[in-house]
């Protein structure tokens, strides 16, 4: 007797988060958005892989998400690269993934019919900043 395992596809989208902005304010990246650990610990719940890309770079993303006690939940960290649309290319590691989710505060250079969630751009600490709040009433739960 035979078993025939099918090939599970996740469930879940990857999320990809932008640093400056989005998840830390773009002043000097000293303060964490509210609700950004609580969104983090959703997505993991969730069975979502969580990546970060940064127009800073690779280690200006990790420093910060590091510093933040964040570094731990990303499975992958990448540089935003622009295309020849002038658009980022969606990283490489996410290549064959068919769903993906992007927090940006600046969406117009995200790949094109990408699913987004535009945050207001995070400016300086602001214990009232509720846009990543927003954002985890999309994770399911
Ligand atoms: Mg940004």
């Amino acid at each position: 007797m035979t078993h025939r395992r099918s090939i599970v596809r996740p469930a879940t989208p990857a999320w990809c988060f932008d640093v400056d902005g989005t998840l830390v304010d773009s002043f000097d990246a000293q303060h964490l958005r509210p609700f950004a650990t609580e969104l983090f610990h959703a997505l993991r719940q969730a069975g979502s892989p969580i990546h970060v890309w940064s127009a800073g770079g690779i280690p200006h993303a990790r420093t910060v998400l590091e510093r933040h006690g964040l570094a731990h939940h990303v499975v992958g960290f990448h540089d935003k690269t622009p295309g020849p649309d002038g658009r980022w290319e969606r990283p490489a590691e996410l290549s064959d993934h068919d769903d993906i989710v992007y927090v940006d505060d600046q969406p117009d250079r995200l790949p094109a019919d990408s699913r987004q969630h535009r945050v207001f751009p995070y400016l300086h600490a602001n214990p009232h900043d509720r846009d990543l709040a927003v954002v985890l009433k999309e994770v399911p739960e």
